[in-house]
């Protein structure tokens, strides 16, 4: 899951970028108006929590234009403490909810959490195909109910396989699944994570679809 959060409020931001991350979630950090609304036409979030008072363009004016643009992205804004005229404001411009600051990270990690399952973009529980058992809520990966031991980023790699199971994917679509867009390392990196998920699962659950990438197989 891939969140966009837009606050310019450093400090306020990478601690919260810190516990969206603990709870598995990818962020891409904003901190002013411009730059979010450019990053959020991208449309590679599944979520988007955007304060509303920001340099360069309000969080507003950003949410207006992405919903005139037809950008259907659920968006948790962070409205100033009783102010109820920006919570209608928010809500009119599209928002799917709201929280004033200052809250608890408890409090948004739950709201969001609740936004994105309603929103039907929230992880299943169990992911089952072809022997391999995905848990999202426990992050466990069994084979033929063996347990399977895989750092964050094989798990990353293999659940973003297996929720597009089926489907080809290319080397440069699973990096960006998998890596925040500053990070920079060398894209050819996937296919040491492929190898390493084939090692662990079977070479036949992961097939190369040559000069097109990878799929994970529905049957076999
Ligand atoms: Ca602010």
């Amino acid at each position: 899951m891939r969140i966009l959060l837009v606050e310019d409020d450093i400090q306020l931001a990478e601690g919260l970028a810190a516990s969206l991350r603990t709870e598995g979630y990818s962020v891409d950090l904003a901190a002013d108006g411009i730059e979010a609304q450019y990053r959020g036409e991208e449309s590679l979030y599944d979520g988007v929590v955007l304060d509303l008072g920001l340099p360069g363009r309000s969080g507003l004016e950003v949410l207006r234009h992405w919903r005139g643009q037809g950008l259907a992205v659920p968006v948790l804004i962070l409205t100033a403490r009783d102010s109820w005229q920006e919570r209608v404001e928010g809500l009119q411009a599209g928002a799917d909810d709201y929280l004033g600051k200052p809250f608890h990270q408890e409090e948004l990690l739950a709201r969001l959490q609740a936004l994105l399952r309603r929103s039907g973009t929230q992880e299943q529980v169990m992911l089952s195909i072809n022997g391999v058992n995905l848990d999202e809520q426990a992050k466990e990966v069994r084979l033929e109910e063996r347990p399977v031991s895989l750092t964050a980023t094989e798990y990353k790699l293999l659940r973003y396989l297996m929720r597009h199971a089926g489907e080809v994917l290319s080397k440069q679509k699973l990096y960006e699944a998998i890596y925040e867009w500053d990070e920079d390392r060398d894209i050819n990196i996937i296919e040491v994570y492929i190898r390493r998920l084939r090692d662990k699962l079977g070479s036949e659950r992961i097939e190369t679809r040559r000069g097109q990438g990878y799929c994970f197989p529905i049957t076999r």
